[in-house]
């Protein structure tokens, strides 16, 4: 806000932008005053008088130069408005003086024309000096008392008269000069005033209100800036894109002002690291990024530097946050591209380090990654997955396929049921290929209200069999406030058992806020749900939380299972896991058993329930009936040894 007026400031450098003018007149003044009284006074008295008068004037121009080149601060400015004064005291001094030492002792016209001269020089001050009203009464009271008195002590009532008449007029410059002073101060105040407006209106269209660090638009005008110059130059330039992992987590959590004021703490130190010609935006939410201009000329020194800054950046993050009374330790994730490599826009050059952004938050967050060409292929390719999942759902091209499970007995006990789409041009694709992005894009919601009301019709239609059809349920889908309404809701059109439904949901969705997920468990539970635990033993914590949930399965992760047979870590961690579960009560279920000697070695682990290429892949529902529950349901599997 470096061109704001300071109000003191201003009023001194009025006083000051005066000298030449009010100089000037004191020449002019003063010289005719001594032609005028020559005959009349001693030369000698007013030679020195002039002469003390033009040294004064000749000191307060010099002064003036010197207030002009070094256009003082705010800080300063009070030293000046004292020497401005005394330098008034002093005119006003000599202006007094020449009342008392030129005053003629009888002659009546020159004593009228002193008075005249020293009158317009006092009513000359009012209007220089008007700004600054000490300086300004000091130098009439100074300049026009001694005439006031001289007139007096002439002791004739004409000399009264002038007296008086003088006494009134320095009266009327008093009030003059206040008022005047009154109405430079109100201009000031609203000159003020209104800088103090438009510097608001430029920064809010510039600058971001909560963390005072550039915006968008301000960001993008730099980078264009900075794009030209580095085409011109020849030389590579950084472009960041910095996310806080989670942060609406915190935001949610622990309400918007701790969130508010950790998007503060973390441009403030970000800021604390970046040189003067960087710069760091906000573009909103928890969204910044930095332009680090110059980073090097060739490739390879500038990729290593520009990777080192970002890991510096992420360490400066990962330092705790005191937030109100809050120890948060939070991560962020960044995506970094160079220019000028190829001719991209400001725009291209932010979209790419969004890109690299979003793929460090896959690969793990707390981490930095560079743009890759790939990486825009892999964008677009979300883009038109998401954009065909909606009309996937329009177009029912959705199916659920279920793949059976069997106990150690090979009697078929259950089925899982497994999303597939029916995609116009390419087929089959399968789950993993868009659950995610359905997830993330939110539209989980309306797939995973589709999948449910399929398998609850799947589970009437197979109510004479007994079996329990299991449905994977995102953590999207199982956040949703409205989710245990959903299930009811779908539970009552279908008709299904909810005894006959287990419901799958992985340890990321339990530990993600296990009160409210042990509070929708037993909701859920109370209507007689079962559910499990997906891929066991790829999450974080597992006991601690396990014993509190009211779970009746456990599916230990394919990983594990697919290794058992050549990994002795592996084998020990499944044989962990059936432990764990046959001591909490739990059932387990072996996923991705493939050859029979699999089956064998978890068998021998104590599993007893099992699912995977070797009984069976999943199937549509249809072959599924047809295969195994037709006639007398025959439930055991054909492919098993007797
Ligand atoms: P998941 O829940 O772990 O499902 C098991 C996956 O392992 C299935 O893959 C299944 O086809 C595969 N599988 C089964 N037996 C074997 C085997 O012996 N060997 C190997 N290599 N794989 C086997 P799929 O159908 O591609 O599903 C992948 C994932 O997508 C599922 O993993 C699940 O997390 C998710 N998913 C599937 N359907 C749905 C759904 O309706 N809703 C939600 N939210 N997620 C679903
Ligand atoms: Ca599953
Ligand atoms: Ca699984």
């Amino acid at each position: 806000m470096g061109s704001i007026i300071d109000i003191k400031t201003e009023q001194v450098r009025l006083v000051y932008s005066a000298i030449p003018l009010s100089a000037l007149a004191i020449f002019i003044n003063s010289t005719l005053l001594g032609i005028v009284l020559w005959t009349v006074t001693s030369s000698e008295i007013i030679l020195s008088w002039l002469a003390a008068t033009y040294l004064l004037s000749a000191l307060r121009l010099w002064h003036y130069r010197k207030f002009k080149a070094c256009n003082p601060s705010p800080a300063d400015i009070g030293r000046w408005r004292n020497q401005a004064l005394i330098a008034t005291v002093l005119s006003g001094l000599l202006w007094g003086t020449a009342s008392l030492v030129l005053f003629p002792g009888d002659d009546i016209a020159h004593q009228v024309f002193l008075a005249f001269v020293v009158a317009g020089m006092s009513a000359g001050a009012v209007t220089t000096l008007s700004a600054y009203t000490t300086a300004c009464l000091v130098f009439i009271s100074l300049a026009l008392l001694p005439i006031v008195l001289r007139f007096s002590l002439l002791g004739s009532s004409l000399g009264y008269t002038m007296a008086f008449m003088s006494a009134l007029f320095l009266v009327m410059l008093m009030i003059t000069s206040t008022r005047l002073n009154r109405t430079i101060l109100g201009a000031l105040e609203m000159r003020y005033g209104r800088q103090v407006a438009e510097a608001t209106v430029r920064r809010q269209a510039l600058y971001d209100t909560l963390t005072d660090l550039p915006n968008r638009r301000m960001f993008f005008d730099r980078l264009k800036q900075e794009l030209a110059r580095s085409q011109r130059h020849k030389h590579l330039g950084v472009v960041m894109f910095l996310d806080i992992d989670h942060f609406k987590k915190i935001n949610d959590s622990l309400g918007h002002l701790v969130g508010d004021e950790l998007l503060v703490a973390v441009a403030d130190r970000l800021k604390g690291r970046l040189r003067d010609e960087d710069v760091i935006a906000r573009l909103g939410g928890d969204e910044y990024v930095i332009l680090v201009p110059e980073i090097g000329d060739a490739l390879e020194g500038a990729t290593r530097r520009a990777q080192l800054f970002a890991e510096e950046l992420l360490t400066l993050i990962r330092g705790h946050f005191d937030i109100r009374g809050h120890n948060l330790h939070v991560t962020a994730s960044i995506g970094i591209t160079l220019f000028p490599l190829q001719q991209k826009t400001p725009e291209d050059l932010l979209q790419q380090a969004d890109t690299a952004m979003y793929q460090a938050k896959r690969e793990g967050r707390n981490s930095a990654c560079f743009f890759l060409p790939n990486m825009q292929e892999a964008a677009n390719h979300r883009l038109s997955i998401e954009k065909g999942l909606h009309q996937a759902l329009a177009r029912d091209e959705f199916e659920l396929y279920y793949q059976p499970q069997f106990d150690s007995h090979g009697v078929l006990i259950g089925a899982e049921a497994l999303l597939r789409w029916h995609h116009p041009e390419r087929g089959t694709v399968s789950p993993g290929e868009f659950i995610t992005i359905a997830e993330e894009s939110g539209i989980i919601l309306e797939i995973g209200e589709w999948v449910l009301r399929a398998a609850c019709r799947a589970v009437s239609a197979l109510s004479l069999h007994h079996l329990t059809i299991s449905v994977n349920v995102s953590p999207r889908q199982f956040k949703d406030p409205n989710f245990v309404e959903r299930v009811k809701r779908v539970l009552d059109d279908t008709g299904a058992d909810p005894r006959r439904l287990r419901i799958e949901i992985t340890e990321s969705t339990v530990i993600d806020n296990i009160e409210q997920t042990i509070v929708r468990l037993q909701q859920l539970k109370a209507l007689g749900i079962s559910f499990s635990i997906d891929d066991f033993g790829t999450g974080y914590s597992s006991l601690a939380y396990l014993k509190r949930l009211p779970v009746d399965v456990i599916k230990i992760d394919q990983s594990f299972v697919r290794d058992i047979e050549t990994d002795a870590n592996d084998a020990a961690i499944v044989e962990t896991i059936i432990v764990m579960a046959k001591h909490l009560g739990l059932g387990v279920v072996a996923e991705g058993v493939e050859p029979e000697s699999m089956r064998s070695s978890l068998l021998s682990k104590g599993c007893h329930q099992f699912q995977g290429y070797l009984f069976s892949r999943p199937l549509p529902f249809p072959i599924l009936q047809s295969q195994y529950l037709t006639g007398q349901a025959r439930q055991v599997d054909p492919k098993l040894p007797a």
